[in-house]
């Protein structure tokens, strides 16, 4: 089964995407999340990704589709994933699409959480990351048990760069421009399924489940 969560940043994508693996045995790919990684780590890749992150920017499709469709042909990708943050664009779905239709597969559901922008800062501003596993929290709808701390591996939660009022409003337009789209085009491919993400985290799941059991 595979999977791709699309909706605004702050969605819920990669809350949803969790708990997805978990109960489905899937891995999460968030292309975010290994932009992150590599620029804790200071590698190259890190040092190209963090300008255009931090200034709300999409990290151009060259670097992303490659990184992407290398990951894919892990071995734990071979019962199919969720693509949390990708595709972003047409030709980064169209890059996916044309390597998945060489193996004869393609992506099974899209998955769209959609919440409106005004829930959207509210929502950036209040969140936590774990830069180690992953992992998301909200001061308000997701704390962790433990202040600051990551529930799933103990790392210290942190606020992410980009979570800024002023790079949440670039990065809502660059969604609105360059990844809106999208939705028409998995809707033309048959495979669109809109959920309310606005609603409590369990319940967003609970709709997430009836389309995919
Ligand atoms: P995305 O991956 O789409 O950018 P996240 O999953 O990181 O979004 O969620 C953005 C923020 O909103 C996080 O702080 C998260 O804990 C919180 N959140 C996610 N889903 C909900 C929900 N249904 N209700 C309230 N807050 C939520
Ligand atoms: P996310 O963690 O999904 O909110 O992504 C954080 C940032 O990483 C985005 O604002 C982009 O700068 C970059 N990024 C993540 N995924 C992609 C992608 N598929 N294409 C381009 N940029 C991306």
């Amino acid at each position: 089964m595979k999977i791709v969560m699309l909706g605004a940043p702050g969605a819920g994508k990669g809350t949803q995407a969790d708990k997805i693996a978990e109960k489905y045995g899937l891995p999460h790919i968030s292309t975010g999340d290994i932009f992150r990684k590599n620029i804790k780590e200071g590698t190259e890749l890190g040092k190209e990704a963090k300008s255009y992150m931090d200034a709300g920017k999409l990290v151009p499709d060259e670097l992303t589709v490659r990184l992407l469709l290398d990951r894919v042909k892990n071995d734990d990708c071979a019962k199919g994933y969720i693509l949390d943050g990708y595709p972003r664009t047409i030709p980064q779905a169209e890059a996916l699409d044309s390597e998945l239709a060489k193996l004869g597969e393609k992506i099974d559901y899209a998955i769209n959480v959609e919440v409106p922008d005004e829930n959207i800062i509210t929502r950036m501003s209040g969140r936590r990351a774990c830069l180690k596993c992953g992992a998301t929290y909200h001061l308000k709808y997701v704390p962790p048990k433990k202040d600051g701390i990551c529930d799933e591996c103990g790392a210290e939660l942190v606020i992410r760069d980009d979570d800024k009022p002023e790079t949440v409003k670039n990065r809502l337009s660059v969604y609105h421009e360059q990844t809106q789209p999208l939705i028409e085009y998995f809707e033309n491919k048959g495979v669109l399924h809109s959920v309310d993400g606005t609603i409590d985290v369990e319940d967003v799941f609970k709709a997430i489940e009836q389309i995919l059991d």
